[in-house]
């Protein structure tokens, strides 16, 4: 029998991986994209992303998270590449924040290793942060710091290596059903294939076969701060971080430039936009204020004024859950979208996923929680 041919449509970091998997498998695999691999208009970029296990959006996601840990291992040895630097990872606030009791319920009960800091502890361990009196850390040990534009390149050199055709700059215009498959035009060109994978990021709803998904674009803003000692703030040095507290909150990255620690405040807003096009490139001012606020709140070692802005766009879910699985409605495709902020670390395994579903209909993977009918079974009801 010949082998599937498979349209990935996106080749940010979840297309890139299912490309990737698709081909160690023998589909024939044919992998579009608007842009470059590992461009900054999307949800891919921005120098690092974190990696974390013990997981306060649930539980369900740990044996996801364990097997996308070997799998980022795996990509390292096939491709050449250092794409993950374990350096731990920390929970900051208060120990009955929300996020602080969830991310401690969620190793105790997955048996995780980790250790919870009380204050005078914490301060001296990681003096890169402030902590107010009764704050606490928990330390999470199989956490650490990824790399997303050398990591997608990785991927897609894995996927031709293994047999893909990668195509830049080749948009999808149009993705049609027909009897046997989808008939994908892109570039002046159409392509007969057995199997579509739509993998398009915050893009989602820019694609007519995915236009009723409840997938939201919205601008996510990162910030660098110079540290004052920079030997403090780099990944021997200093885990990753999710900080809470009532005046800021944000997560906060170790200095991977030589110069800078990285913080994406999640107190201020994420606008949402019509289209990932629209996202803004200009810095604001107010902006700008407010995230040197927060570092001159709770990082003692930077120099409270960010360096360097950036903005990203994402797709976020009405639950802030990925949409995987069967695209409703429609034969012969899957959809992997709408990552909600936290789909980076996961696109391994959510490769190994879309994989499986487009080979076999199936996966051993527990993706129950991230089904896209969810949305249309809560329409129904009402
Ligand atoms: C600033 C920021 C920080 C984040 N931090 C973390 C973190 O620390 N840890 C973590 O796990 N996650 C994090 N995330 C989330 C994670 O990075 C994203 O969930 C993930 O990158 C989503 O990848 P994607 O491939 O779905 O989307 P994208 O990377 O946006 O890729 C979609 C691709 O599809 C292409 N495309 C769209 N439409 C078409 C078309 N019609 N034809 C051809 N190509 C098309 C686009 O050009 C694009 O390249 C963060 C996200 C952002 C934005």
């Amino acid at each position: 029998m010949s082998s599937p041919r498979i349209a990935v449509v996106g080749t940010g970091v979840i297309g890139a991986m299912t490309a990737w998997r698709l081909a160690l498998r023998g589909a024939d695999v044919l992998a579009f994209d608007t842009h470059s691999p590992g461009h900054d208009r999307g949800a891919s970029a921005g120098e690092s992303r974190i990696f974390r296990t013990a997981y306060k959006e649930g539980p369900a996601y740990v044996p996801l998270l364990q097997r996308a840990r070997e799998m980022w291992r795996e990509l390292e040895r096939s491709a050449d590449a250092r794409l993950l630097t374990m350096c731990g990872g920390l929970t900051i606030g208060a120990p009955d924040d929300p996020d602080v009791a969830a991310v401690r319920r969620c190793a105790e009960q997955q048996h995780l290793d980790h250790e919870v800091l009380g204050t005078a502890e914490a301060r001296r361990r990681y003096p890169q942060h402030h902590l107010d009196e009764g704050e606490v850390m928990l330390l999470d040990p199989a956490a650490g710091v990824l790399r997303p534009e050398p990591a997608v390149q990785a991927a897609l050199r894995a996927a031709e290596s293994a047999g893909a055709r990668v195509l830049p700059h080749h948009p999808v215009a149009e993705a049609v059903e027909t009897s046997s498959g989808w008939r994908i035009s892109s570039g002046g060109e159409t392509f007969e294939v057995d199997h579509a994978i739509f993998a398009p990021g915050p893009w989602a709803r820019g694609l007519e076969p995915l236009r009723q998904l409840p997938v939201q674009p919205r601008v996510i803003t990162a910030s660098w701060f110079a540290a004052r000692d920079v030997a403090a703030h780099e990944p021997d040095a200093l885990p990753i971080a999710i900080r809470r507290h009532p005046e800021a909150g944000f997560s906060c990255f170790p200095a991977l430039d030589g110069a800078s620690i990285k913080i994406i405040p999640h107190h201020l807003p994420r606008p949402d936009l019509d289209r990932p096009e629209d996202l803004p490139r200009g810095e604001s001012p107010e902006w700008a204020r407010a995230a040197g606020r927060a570092a001159e709140r709770l990082l003692p070692g930077v120099v409270p004024h960010p360096i360097r802005i950036a903005t990203y766009a994402e797709g976020f879910t009405p639950d802030e859950h990925a949409l995987l699985g069967a695209l409703p409605g429609s034969a012969n495709a899957t959809v992997l979208t709408g990552f909600s902020g936290h789909g980076f670390k996961l696109a391994p395994v959510f490769g190994e996923i879309g994989t499986d579903l487009a080979l076999t209909g199936t996966t051993g993977h527990d993706i129950a929680h991230l089904a896209p009918e969810r949305f249309a079974e809560a329409a129904d009801v009402r």
